[in-house]
């Protein structure tokens, strides 16, 4: 048990990164385990306009960015691997095993997140790289002067179709009902915005074309009318699911895969504890996933000083 780790936190989002900040500067020796990239899914958002402290807004890449520098500075360990497997062993030794090895530790913070849902409809998969994108934020500059369009009707939807019109002539934002599930003052911005034409009560049946996306051919879902757009990329933002296949055998989860927790981010096992979008009835939300890193990263620690 000797490299044994305080903490281990696995995920690298505004969760795990502010887990760890709290939990390095209470001096635990912390590690930090991403399978991707740190910052979480805000990384791929064009601008945070929600995030107190940022009147202006901050573009999602430099807030992830500030958060892991600043857990750093107080000594956070980051090491990039994807968890397999926990083997809880008991209360103050879990075993985390990843394709770089197995980490050991007295605690743990599972704060994963979710991961894209994807249309799963014909040639999504085989169009991906070539049109068919999850990231507006990462691929939207190649359609300049081109018709595009995206899949949603949430939050990332709107923000991506409007950071979209940047680039894009046109941007289809279709949706499957006819009112946006997105907060308000994002709908109000993208239906006066001209270069977005909205496509209500629709569903995406499959996308064709040859080397790269050519048509798009959508159905009504009232009229069951079916016809086809004519783009050059397809966005798919139809929300998240939890990353949580490896921990489904230690932890509870709801019948959506999400983990349930109580308000300290106990998950019922000793020393586990969640944080972030992987939690059941997270707001999803980044400050609220982060008031869930340092809640979880300040219950470990009153955990440890029980051992
Ligand atoms: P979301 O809020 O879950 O929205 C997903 C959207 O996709 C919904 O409109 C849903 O339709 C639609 N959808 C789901 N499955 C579909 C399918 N198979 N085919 C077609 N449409 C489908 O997900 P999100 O927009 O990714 O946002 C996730 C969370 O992050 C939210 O809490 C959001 O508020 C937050 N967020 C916040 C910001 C910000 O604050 N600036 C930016 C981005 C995201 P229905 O509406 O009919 O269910």
């Amino acid at each position: 048990m000797s490299d044994a780790y305080d903490v281990i936190i696995i995920g690298g989002g505004p969760a795990g990164l502010t887990a760890g900040m709290y939990c390095a500067r209470a001096r635990l020796k912390t590690l930090l385990l991403e399978k991707a990239f740190t910052g979480g899914q805000i990384v791929n958002t064009e601008r945070v306009e929600n995030y107190p402290g940022f009147p202006d807004g901050i573009s999602g890449f430099d807030l992830g960015m500030l958060m892991q520098q600043q857990a750093q500075k107080y000594g956070l360990q980051i090491v990039y691997a994807e968890v397999s497997s926990i083997n809880n062993k008991s209360n103050y030794e879990k075993i985390v095993d990843t394709n770089e090895g197995s980490f050991v530790a007295k605690s743990l913070i599972i704060a994963g997140g979710a991961e894209h849902n994807h249309l799963d409809v014909p040639g999504e998969q085989e169009f991906v790289g070539r049109g068919v994108s999850y990231c507006a934020t990462c691929d939207g500059a190649f359609y300049k002067d081109q018709d595009v369009a995206i899949v949603g009707g949430g939050d990332s939807a709107v923000v991506e179709a409007i950071a979209l019109t940047r680039f894009a002539s046109k941007v289809y934002l279709i949706h499957r009902r006819d009112a946006l599930r997105a907060s308000k003052i994002v709908q109000e911005q993208a239906l006066s915005n001209p270069k977005i034409e909205f496509v209500w009560d629709t569903v995406v049946l499959a996308i064709e074309g040859d080397a790269k996306i050519e048509d798009l051919k959508i159905s009504n879902v009232k009229t069951q009318k079916q016809t086809t757009l004519k783009v050059a990329a397809v966005f798919v933002s139809v929300g998240l699911h939890p990353n949580t296949a490896f921990v489904k055998d230690i932890v509870s989860l709801d019948k959506g895969g999400y983990i349930i927790a109580n308000e300290k981010m106990e998950t019922g096992v000793d020393g586990i504890y969640t944080a972030g979008d992987i939690r059941l009835n997270s707001v999803r939300q980044v400050i609220a996933a982060a008031g869930d890193g340092a809640t979880a990263a300040l219950n470990a620690e009153r955990y440890l000083l029980e051992s």
